[in-house]
């Protein structure tokens, strides 16, 4: 391995599809892969999704659809973020659908109208009248992970909003979060992106969904050394031994995406759960042993019950920052696609 390997498990990415749309049933699983499919690789994630029950791929821009275009030639694929005029021309010749968010509704490319019923970012005020490149409508949630009234105040605007169109566009505007907890908003198709990686929305627990995270990350120690009494590792000296203590060096670090405000978090080294400790450096950081180890010996930063969900709590942040962070640059990380 290099200093690290990322395993994607496309049969976990198909197998939660196949969960998620039948957890679904009849709305669509529409599944979203902007951000290079939050980490994981977006082409292979569509590729398994769509194996797996999808209907159609959903990415943010323009710029990651059109590889996607020619990886699926035939697929469904949303762009659901904002677009320029100059996009439109490139959008027509690679088939793409837009969400459009303001007044200029372009003609010739088929369109998802989105109305903003309370995110505050993008999309319209009013619902204007569909014209004839309209295919969809849809919103956006902004609390379906925290605060569910805001989220259903938000959803019965959308039916207000939607209602006289109700069967003849296409309805959607439930997230993983929403497809999750909140059934009734379901309506036609459900755009899921953590869930389908097997990550919980809500920093939970997946597994309960039945769903199984799809990434892993690994490593191996470096380095194994003994620090004596008032000796200290890393940068800051922030972690000092009180006692003889058998410290071990991970070569990875937050050029990685293993983030500095991750020490505290465990990892796994040799079936042990052990924690990360001292600061954390551009290339390495260091995990308190039990003993002494190997030099080799194997460490999980994801996997064998490490979650994203776990270091997210630890780092004060979410899952899918954590998973869109992880950095695979040659020379220091490898990513593997398996199943
Ligand atoms: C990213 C995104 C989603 C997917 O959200 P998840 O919480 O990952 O399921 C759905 N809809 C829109 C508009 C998005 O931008």
């Amino acid at each position: 391995m290099t200093r690290s390997l990322v395993t994607i498990d496309l049969g976990a990415i198909r197998e939660n599809a196949r969960t998620l749309a039948a957890m679904q049933r009849p709305s669509e699983l529409w599944a979203v892969v902007k951000a290079d499919g939050y980490g994981h690789g977006a082409a292979d994630v569509a590729r398994a999704a769509l194996e797996g029950g999808a209907t159609a791929i959903c990415v943010a821009t323009v710029g990651e659809a059109v590889p996607l275009r020619e990886a699926l030639p035939t697929s469904r694929i949303v762009v659901l973020g904002p677009t320029t005029a100059g996009e439109v021309a490139v959008a027509r010749r690679a088939r793409l659908e837009l969400a459009v968010a303001d007044e200029s509704v372009p003609e010739d490319v088929p369109v998802h109208l989105k109305l903003d019923t309370g995110m505050g970012r993008w999309g319209l005020a009013e619902l204007p009248a569909p014209g004839r490149s309209v295919v969809g409508l849809m919103t956006h949630f902004a609390t379906a992970d925290s605060d569910r009234s805001f989220a259903s105040e938000q959803f019965e605007r959308f039916l207000r909003a939607t209602e006289p169109y109700a069967g003849r566009y296409v309805r959607h505007a439930a997230n993983s979060a929403a497809a999750l907890t909140m059934p009734e908003t379901r309506l036609d198709a459900v755009r899921c992106g953590i869930a389908l990686y097997g990550v919980d929305p809500r920093g939970q627990d997946a597994t309960r969904w039945g769903l199984r995270p799809a990434l892993r990350w690994e490593s191996e120690l470096a380095q194994v050394r003994r620090l004596a009494p008032g000796q200290s590792t890393g940068y800051g000296r922030q972690f000092v031994a009180t006692a003889e203590s058998w410290i071990g060096i991970v070569p990875v670090g937050y050029a990685d995406g293993f983030r500095r405000d991750l020490t505290g978090t465990d990892v796994v080294v040799a079936d042990v759960r052990v924690p990360v400790v001292g600061t954390i450096s551009m290339d390495a950081f260091a995990v308190l042993l039990p003993g002494p180890a190997e030099r080799g010996a194997p460490v999980t930063l994801v996997g064998d019950g490490m979650t994203l969900e776990a270091h997210a709590a630890v780092a004060g942040t979410i899952g899918y920052e954590l998973a869109c962070g992880i950095r695979v640059a040659p020379g220091r990380a490898t990513r593997e696609v398996v199943g």
